[in-house]
């Protein structure tokens, strides 16, 4: 029997996820759950040209920049992606996310599917998951609730939302978010990392010392 089995078999560099979904169908929330419980997982912070909504905080929900800055950065080639949502770009910075798979983190992007799209083109290996509200009453209900968008930015994020969802079938994985069940959707998104974490092939490629 091999002495070292522990050690040669632990994976090395964490595995990076995609994260999309329409605007109010909870991924942030599941997202923040996520790593709440398992404190070990990077969960990227984008910078964006938009304003902070009420009861943001620089530096937790995004880094807010603006537009100048923003073209400076993706002219250096400062993003591991970047796209323009609703009138206004978002980027996700490359260096914390490179850093935290070299140092074994697995690494979760909150970001929309022109991004998501870029991700697979760069890093094939990225796992994409999908958060699907149970119905677009539901996201409605939920962008209303939250009260922090006028009638016109919500037609834009429900008709968005709407063409979004026919183009979900790039994505590996769906979870389906109902009202009042985030506990499961969390332990879904659970399931669906600790699996990936164990498949041989996740095992295999990281003996080819590649990060991603
Ligand atoms: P919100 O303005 O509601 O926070 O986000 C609007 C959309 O932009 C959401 O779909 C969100 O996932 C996406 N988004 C946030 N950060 C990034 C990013 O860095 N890159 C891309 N491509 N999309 C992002």
């Amino acid at each position: 029997m091999n002495e070292n089995f522990e050690k040669e078999f632990e994976l090395k560099y964490g595995l990076l996820f995609v994260v999309s979904g329409p605007s109010g169908a909870g991924k942030s929330a599941i997202c923040r759950s996520y790593v709440n419980r398992f404190p070990d997982t990077y969960l990227s912070v984008s910078e964006t040209t938009r304003a902070p909504r009420k009861g943001e905080k620089e530096g937790r929900e995004y880094f807010y920049i603006s537009e100048e800055e923003f073209e400076e950065r993706r002219n250096k080639d400062y993003y591991l992606e970047c796209a323009g949502v609703y009138t206004k770009h978002y980027g996700t910075p490359k260096a914390p996310i490179i850093e935290n798979l070299q140092n074994g983190h697995n690494v979760i992007l909150e970001i929309d599917p022109q991004g998501a799209m870029q991700v697979k083109q760069t890093y094939p290996k990225v796992v994409l998951i999908y958060i699907l509200p149970n119905s677009i009453k539901t996201l409605e209900d939920q962008i209303r609730g939250r009260k922090t968008e006028t009638e016109e930015q919500i037609q834009l994020r429900l008709g968005k939302s709407k063409e979004e969802i026919k183009n979900i079938s790039s994505y590996d994985y769906i979870i389906i978010n109902k009202p009042g069940r985030i506990t499961k959707s969390v332990s879904q998104l659970a399931s669906i990392i600790g699996a990936e974490e164990c498949k041989v092939k996740t095992i295999l490629d990281q003996d080819k010392g590649e990060v991603i």
